[in-house]
């Protein structure tokens, strides 16, 4: 497969365009196509950090007849960015390289109110926009698994379990494993309300179908990725994983797990 057409996905101030330049002519010197409409691309570069990368993703709507490739601009390497803006060896290399290999990242679908369908990429979050606690019934499939009392929640991808689901201690997964995580964001405890208090992962084909309390506190702050859903009003939540995978370049000495290694140790 030839893909030629490369999308840029970045911010427009005059700092980054003149950084993006550069990367354009490069493009163009190896002979890609720089289109306007990213419905035209199929190759989609992101230049920023990760948060950039979920907003390329997003903005153009989570194709899976495109690559996606993230360049850093902050210094570093990240979960989603695999090439340094300075290091255009790297990027040659890789454009260079007609049979290059496919990463491919699992992505949940998020149902609300049966109504509007949503993709993430790292996570859904649900939480309660007031102080008072935020109720919901937690549904596996059909069971009824507990009553959540606490702050929110949050549904994580694989590639998602390195960022907020690391930071209330979930587990780090291997994007190769199609799952699942929900964890808890300050769960009551006590003799009147119970949880399960640890994160747990839920395998491909499960679902995950949250009803919240209509006590009140049913209008929560949700968000996915790093985008807060505008709905207001919410009554149920259903999340799976979606049949659809994003795909990115994999690079030589780049698996996940060093990834991880690079970013966190
Ligand atoms: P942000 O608030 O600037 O992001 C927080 C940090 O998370 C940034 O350093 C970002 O990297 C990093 N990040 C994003 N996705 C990651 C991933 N998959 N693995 C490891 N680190 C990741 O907002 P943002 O940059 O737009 O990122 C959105 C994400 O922030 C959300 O999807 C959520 O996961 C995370 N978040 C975390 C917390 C928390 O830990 N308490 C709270 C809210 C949101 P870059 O600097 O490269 O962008
Ligand atoms: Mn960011």
């Amino acid at each position: 497969m030839t893909r030629r057409n490369l999308y840029f996905y970045h911010k427009k101030d005059s700092e980054m365009m003149e950084k993006a330049g550069h990367l354009y002519e490069l493009a163009e010197k190896y002979g890609f196509t720089i289109v306007n409409d990213f419905k035209q691309a199929n190759i989609i570069v992101s230049i920023g950090g990760d948060g950039t990368f979920l907003q390329a993703v997003r903005k153009t709507g989570f194709r899976e007849d495109c690559l996606y490739a993230g360049i850093s601009t902050t210094g570093t390497l990240s979960m989603y960015c695999d090439f340094h803006i300075d290091d255009t060896s790297k990027m040659v290399e890789a454009m260079a390289n007609e049979q290059i290999e496919v990463r491919r990242y699992p992505t949940m679908e998020i149902k609300v109110d049966d109504e509007s369908s949503f993709y993430c990429l790292n996570e859904f979050s649900i939480r309660s926009a007031i102080i008072k606690t935020f109720v919901m019934d937690v549904f596996i499939d059909n069971l009824h698994f507990e009553t959540f009392r606490g702050d929110g929640m949050i549904v994580a991808t694989p590639t998602g379990s390195t960022a907020y689901n690391k930071s209330v201690n979930g587990a780090i997964v291997d994007p190769m494993l199609p799952c699942l995580q929900v964890s808890e964001l300050a769960s009551l405890n006590n003799n009147r309300y119970r949880t399960l208090g640890s994160s747990f992962i839920l395998s491909s084909g499960r679902s995950l179908t949250l009803r919240v309390i209509q006590d009140g506190n049913d209008h929560p702050t949700m968000g996915m990725d790093n985008e807060a859903l505008s709905i207001q009003h919410v009554e149920k939540i259903e999340a799976k994983l979606s049949g659809k995978q994003i795909k990115t370049v994999k690079l030589k000495d780049n698996s996940f797990w060093e990834k991880v290694k690079r970013s966190f140790l």
